[in-house]
């Protein structure tokens, strides 16, 4: 038996141990000081009332011999695939159904969908990145060529006609930079990727943060995309679902690659691989989509949306510059007075008692950033931002 060696050629990620060892360290040697965690990537506000009752109705359903769900099918529930493409329809995009695929997650999919693209395509990557898309690529032994994010191009790469790809990563709004692409930034992405022949895997697992009415919130805003594109989103940032589980991920039928229709093929491999999303919970998603969900969904959001108000509002009182804050729950900002992610991430612990994460942890050209999460407490938020403005004023 041969293991798949390109394992061994993954970078173990040391950022959250080494964040959870250091903070460990600190509260043991300071056990009185009050910690304010900003760096968070996960939510903390519970599941809309729509939500659990939605879900309690569909427990109660499983428990009755008449009204029972058994295995589903594997590309999820009609009743969901069809409230997520009327979901589509406020950003002018028609959507088929079929073309839907329910998910337990971007992350999964994310990885899974590379089982349809061979081990020698060229894969673009932006740095710094969510780290999943390079990971897994890793895993299967494909070259890697990354696209530079930093602060001269607002940490939102554009393409380089020079360098060829064959499978090209878009997170927007991005994790970890909170930045975000214009519909004239993504048409240029899309008539890059048409002309390599190349297919956009486009993250957009925080749309629904975005506040600014010209932005897009899909990929698919841009006509020809359903061509080269294909998306992922997610119930967790948009509805507290992180621990619920469950996603989709869009294959148009138009996405065609030697002559062959990537949306069989994900068929074929989601039948074969997937037994699909639990019947609860796909019912606590549809009702993220009804009318009182979705009001209370952003509800919830937008407490995450006041926190990043208030973070960003500072460091642009302070002058310090930052992506992200609006559009977003995450804020991407250069360490004050010059100092590396790690620096940075020792005072701000030591003299303010404020975590967040390091940038140089998401890639290369993340050293000297550092990322704050508005999935805190608002009230937490300000009095880390207050510690936060003496220390570096
Ligand atoms: N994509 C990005 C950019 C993320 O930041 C995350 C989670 O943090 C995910 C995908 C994963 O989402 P899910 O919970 O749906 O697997």
């Amino acid at each position: 038996m041969n293991i798949n060696k390109h394992y061994l050629e993954l970078q173990e990620s040391y950022l959250f141990s080494t964040i959870n060892h250091k903070v460990a360290e600190f509260q043991r040697e300071h056990p009185d000081r009050k910690l304010i965690r900003m760096g968070i990537g996960d939510v903390t506000l519970p599941l809309a009332p729509a939500v659990v009752a939605a879900m309690q109705a569909a427990v109660a359903q499983m428990g009755c011999k008449s009204t029972f769900h058994g295995y589903g099918p594997e590309q999820g529930y009609g009743f969901l695939r069809e409230a997520i493409a009327v979901y589509y329809q406020r950003f002018g995009v028609t959507l088929p159904a079929d073309d839907i695929f329910v998910s337990d997650g971007a992350k999964s999919d994310l990885g899974n969908i590379l089982d349809l693209f061979d081990a020698d395509n060229t894969v673009l990557i932006p740095d710094p990145v969510y780290p999943v898309y390079v990971d897994t690529n890793v895993m299967a032994g494909r070259k890697i060529v990354f696209a530079d994010a930093n602060e001269e191009n607002g940490f939102l790469p554009m393409p380089d006609r020079s360098v060829h790809a064959d499978i090209i990563y878009l997170c927007s709004p991005n994790n970890p930079t909170g930045a975000a692409y214009s519909r004239g930034q993504l048409e240029a992405w899309v008539d890059y990727a048409l002309s390599e022949d190349a297919v956009i895997l486009f993250d957009a697992a925080y749309e629904a943060f975005i506040c600014d009415e010209d932005l897009p919130h899909s990929i698919y805003e841009i006509e020809a995309a359903k061509r080269c594109a294909i998306e992922f989103c997610s119930f967790s940032k948009t509805a507290g679902f992180t621990g619920t589980r469950c996603g989709y991920t869009v294959v148009p039928s138009e996405l065609v690659a030697q002559e062959i229709g990537l949306r069989k093929l994900w068929l074929r491999r989601q039948t074969t691989k997937f037994n699909g999303v639990p019947y609860i919970v796909q019912r606590g998603a549809e009702a993220v989509l009804s009318e009182a969900g979705q009001r209370q969904c952003r509800a919830n959001i937008a407490v995450y949306q006041e926190n990043a108000r208030i973070i960003a509002d500072t460091l642009r009182g302070m002058g310090i510059w930052f992506t992200g804050g609006k559009n977003s729950p995450y804020i991407w900002l250069k360490c004050p007075g010059g100092l590396d992610s790690w620096t940075f991430f020792d005072r701000l612990l030591a003299e303010a008692g404020v975590i967040g994460t390091p940038g140089s942890g998401f890639g290369k050209n993340g050293e000297g950033f550092f990322r704050l999460t508005g999935f805190g407490e608002k009230a937490a938020t300000e009095v880390a931002m207050k510690r936060f403005q003496n220390l570096f004023a």
